[in-house]
Order: C-alpha cells, then sequence, then structure tokens
C-alpha cells in the first residue's frame, strides 16, 4: 500500500473540527487503530454518543469506504455518527504528532495483521517499543483492548502488555457485560468473518497504570 501520510507537525496544529463538524473543539478520546472497513468505529460511536472517536487506516480505499460510510450516517434523521471519523494514516510511525499525552480514554486493537514469520515480529502493531507511546497518549486507567483469532498472537499481546510496566491485566471476570467487549468481539467485519467460520477470538484488556511517583 502507499505509505505516504499527511501528518501535523504536533498535536496543535490539527484542525479537527473539520472532521467532527458540530463539535466545537472536538478532543479525540477512543482510538480505533487499523479499522479496516469501520464496524467497531460506528457501534461505539451510538454506544458512546457523548465520545469523540477516531479510526486510523493505512489503506487509503479502505479509508475512503469508511469516511463514505461515516458521511451517509450523518446525512440520516436523526443524525448518526456525528462523533465519528477516520483518518489515513500509519498508527505505528505517527500517533504523537496527533494526539496529546493523557489525552485517550480507549484503544483498540481489533484483528491485527499476525506477521507470523518471527523476523516480521517486529512490523507487530503491538511491540514494547510501541506499548510505551500508547502508554503515554493513554490517560492513568485507559484502556487498551486487544482481539485476535490467532492463538499465537493473543498470547504476544498479553505477554507484551503483561511484561510493560505502564500497563496491568483487566481480570476477565469484572468484564462480563462489558458493552465494549462485546462490540470487539461482535461489531469489527473481521469479528463477523471469524464468527462465520466458526473460528475462536481471543481478547485480552489492559489498563494504563497510574505513573509510579519516584522519590
Ligand atoms: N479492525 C478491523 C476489523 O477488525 O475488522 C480490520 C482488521 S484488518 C485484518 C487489519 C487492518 O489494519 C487493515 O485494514 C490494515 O490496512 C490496517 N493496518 C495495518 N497496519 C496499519 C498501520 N500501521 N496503521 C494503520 N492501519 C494499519
Amino acid at each position: 500500500h502507499n505509505d505516504a501520510c499527511e501528518y501535523p507537525p504536533h498535536p496543535g496544529k490539527m484542525n479537527w473540527s473539520v472532521l467532527y463538524p458540530g463539535h466545537t473543539d472536538p478532543v479525540v478520546r477512543f482510538l480505533d487503530v487499523g479499522c479496516g472497513f469501520g464496524g467497531l468505529t460506528v457501534a461505539l460511536s451510538a454506544l458512546f454518543p457523548d465520545k469523540i472517536i477516531l479510526a486510523l487506516e493505512i489503506r487509503a480505499k479502505v479509508c475512503e469506504f469508511v469516511r463514505l460510510r461515516i458521511e451517509e450516517m450523518r446525512k440520516e434523521a436523526p443524525p448518526r455518527a456525528r462523533n465519528a471519523a477516520v483518518l489515513k494514516t500509519n498508527a505505528m510511525k505517527y500517533l504523537p504528532h496527533f494526539f496529546r499525552k493523557g489525552q485517550l480514554q480507549k484503544i483498540f486493537f481489533c484483528f491485527p495483521d499476525p506477521h507470523f514469520k518471527t523476523k516480521n515480529h517486529r512490523r507487530r502493531i503491538v511491540s514494547e517499543r510501541l506499548l510505551t507511546e500508547y502508554a503515554y497518549l493513554l490517560q492513568e486507567g485507559g484502556i487498551l483492548y486487544a482481539i485476535t483469532d490467532v492463538e499465537e498472537l493473543h498470547q504476544w499481546h498479553v505477554a507484551k502488555l503483561s511484561e510493560h510496566l505502564s500497563f496491568e491485566r483487566v481480570p476477565e471476570e469484572t468484564l462480563a457485560g462489558d458493552v465494549t467487549v462485546t462490540a470487539i468481539t461482535r461489531e469489527t467485519e473481521e469479528s463477523k468473518k471469524v464468527e462465520r467460520a466458526g473460528g475462536r477470538k481471543y481478547w485480552c484488556v489492559f489498563r494504563r497504570r497510574p505513573d509510579a511517583v519516584v522519590i
């Protein structure tokens, strides 16, 4: 895919009002990384009408599909998805250009590309280095969700997140009936595909720990 992405020099230079008409000074709180066809973002926009939600996608055509999808929803009566938008960018490179420290409340990694071969593991979107970046962007207590149908990748997610000092796992039993977990397991296009094929889905939820106070 075409990897040429536009990005602002720093978050202060980003004009978010263009993406969220009708909102004065919108601040993105939920981030759907590698959104694909946008099913999660659209579902979240209805579940969390007071949150500003942004989908990121690196493939231009897929991004354009999501943009049109949102545009159509906004024309409905009453309008939907006014709190949702999509941007074409490489989420592994430019996130700190778009978002400030501690501004995100939830970040989603739904069915990310598995990059099976060991030599390609460095391309995985959950890695030690990138987790430090996600921790920087998440507010204290903010939540990271990761779901995949690849068991080995799930184990990788759990291992990398468990080892990282800025994250702690949210126990599964405390998440029973959580609407957000239901959304990641049912609303993304990839989750529906896995469902139809009778495949398994593995997910985990981690919380951004408060920064340690060093005395
Ligand atoms: N999350 C969607 C779902 O669950 O239906 C799509 C899953 S799809 C398997 C992975 C998506 O991540 C693809 O659309 C791909 O283009 C996108 N992607 C991969 N690397 C990316 C990156 N560095 N930045 C943004 N998007 C990326």
